[in-house]
């Protein structure tokens, strides 16, 4: 079996037309353009270039954005009055502060500060909540992508076994939600999971999201299922690229030219041998997590400014 690629980059662009559809008619109904300011500290080269594909990509659907830059080193007080300013500004409709923070700093405080109304990644504890009570809420962007890519892609969620390994409060934790609200039978698993193949060998939908590259192999997968790589790790060792992709693969060029290439949590060769569909890296889950952030950035600006007229 050769899994067929499931095409983020072509979902994330319907749903970025969408949003550029929305943004001109809240223009042209109210004369207002959502305004979106990221803040991003430190200078993470990762960070870096995810804020700057974001910046580029509000651009393209017509979405005013800022980005603000705080040094490593910058104090709590220094991190936190800037939300609070952007909380105060009636002209920002979203807020996002790139994750993860530089060591030190407090991510629990600096999201418990950003206003649940211009919370555009979700992650705010009053969204969190409302995500689980299956109340209105923005949701996290990975896990919404996931989500908008299974359902564009014609794949059911619902009654199908879906595990999903990791976690985290960015992608685990909500997508787990976000499944079972659509009735999949959702197993969790993390690093103290035992026996983690013979979990993953249960999903029919099975989503890595760990942070180890190629960490999911032929062993973990279920033949025919659908595999969902939201893994995004920059692999810089020429010889193992070699081996995850051909000696012949313009990776390992890339690899020797840029000094890394891009891989995602699922091994790429054994998973396109037994699973039936597949996400790439890159170009599956990254794209969509931005179009999602466009999306949630639109979102709560027409809610926004429809509470309050004028803005
Ligand atoms: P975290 O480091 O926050 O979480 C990793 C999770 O993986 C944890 O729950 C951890 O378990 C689990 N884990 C680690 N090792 C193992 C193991 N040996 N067996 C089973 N589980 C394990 O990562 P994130 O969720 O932030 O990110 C995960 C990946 O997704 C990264 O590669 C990241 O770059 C990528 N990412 C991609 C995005 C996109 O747009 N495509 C967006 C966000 C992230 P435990 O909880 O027990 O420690």
């Amino acid at each position: 079996m050769t899994a067929t690629l499931l095409d983020g980059k072509a979902v994330a662009g319907e749903i970025r037309a969408e949003v550029a559809r929305e943004v001109a008619g809240m223009k042209a109904s109210s004369g207002a353009v959502p305004r979106l300011a990221a803040v991003l500290i430190g200078d993470d080269p990762a960070s870096r270039v995810y804020v700057r594909n974001k910046i580029a990509a509000c651009a393209e659907v017509g979405i005013r954005s800022e980005e603000i830059r705080l040094s490593a080193s910058a104090g709590r007080g220094e991190v936190l009055e800037t939300v609070r300013r952007l909380n105060a500004d009636p002209d920002c409709d979203g807020i996002l502060v790139q994750l993860p923070l530089p060591s030190g700093h407090d991510r629990t405080a600096v999201l418990l500060t950003i206003d649940p109304s211009k919370d555009v990644d979700g992650l705010h504890p009053l969204n969190v909540g409302r995500l689980a009570m299956r109340l209105e809420a923005p949701i996290p962007c990975t896990p919404a992508g996931v989500v908008e890519l299974l359902d564009r892609s014609g794949i059911t969620i619902a009654g199908r076994h879906a595990v999903i390994v990791g976690r985290s409060d960015i992608v685990g934790r909500p997508l787990a939600s976000l499944l079972l609200h659509r009735d999949a039978t959702v197993t969790l698993c993390h690093s103290k999971t035992r026996d983690l193949p013979s979990m993953t060998r249960q999903a029919e939908i099975l989503v890595g999201a760990i942070g180890r590259p190629a960490f999911l192999r032929g062993e973990h997968i279920r033949e025919g299922a659908t595999v969902i790589d939201v893994g995004i790790n920059r692999l810089d060792d020429a010889a193992r690229v070699a081996s995850l992709f051909g000696a012949e693969s313009p990776r390992v060029k890339e690899t020797r030219e840029r000094g890394y290439t891009l891989v995602g949590d699922v091994h790429p060769g054994e998973a396109s041998a037994r699973a039936g569909h597949l996400t790439p890296v890159p170009g599956g889950i990254g794209p969509l997590t931005i179009a999602c952030l466009l999306r949630n950035t639109v979102r709560a600006a027409l809610a926004r400014r429809a509470a309050s007229p004028g803005r």
